[in-house]
Parts: structure tokens; sequence; C-alpha cells
């Protein structure tokens, strides 16, 4: 089970888009890996493919490493490392750590 999730916010902590802060709008959790908007642009040659109707450079997200980022806390508002937490009902939910609020 990941930490991160769709939809998250999160705070890139490593690699060259480090300080940036977006959405997670993919999870990928066989690959520990997520995308995030706005994070992480790699070119691509579009010429390489023939198929493509737009010739030249296109540039898009790639996904990065889910230990490369932190989940900002909707609550506290900062970066913050995730715990878990079993509800009555049994449900495993997710807590922040920073201010104990569960984040789910
Ligand atoms: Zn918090």
């Amino acid at each position: 089970m990941m930490k991160i999730r769709k939809n998250d916010t999160v705070l890139v902590i490593a690699g060259k888009d480090k300080g940036k802060k977006g959405k997670v709008r993919f999870a990928y959790p066989e690959d520990k890996r997520v995308l995030v908007e706005g994070v992480n642009f790699i070119t691509r040659n579009m010429r390489a493919m023939r198929q493509a109707r737009q010739a030249g450079i296109i540039e898009r997200e790639a996904p990065i490493h889910v230990s490369d980022v932190m989940l900002l806390c909707s609550k506290c508002n900062r970066p913050t490392r995730i715990g878990f937490r079993f509800l009555a009902d049994g449900r495993k939910t997710r807590i922040c750590r920073s201010c104990g609020e569960v984040i789910d």
C-alpha cells in the first residue's frame, strides 16, 4: 500500500524539481512512482515518431519516485510523514504525523 495517492498535494524533496509543489495525477503503486502535475518535465523529439502530426519537441511530465516527494497535509499545511491508524470500523486510514489529523 502506497502512502501517496492520486489527488494528494505533494512537495518534491529531491531531484531537479526539488521545492516544487503539485497535485498527484496518477499513482503507480507497482513501480512506487507518482505523476505530479508540473513536475519532472521530459522532452521528447516527436520527429522520431513518424505518425505524430506535430513535429518538433514536446514536453510532458514523467513519473517520479514516491520517496522523492512528501505529502503536504491539507490540515496543517506542512510537508509531513504519513502514519496509519485503524478506525473503529476496521478501516485503515492515513494520518499526518505532524498534526495527527486523519488525511483521508
Ligand atoms: Zn497535518
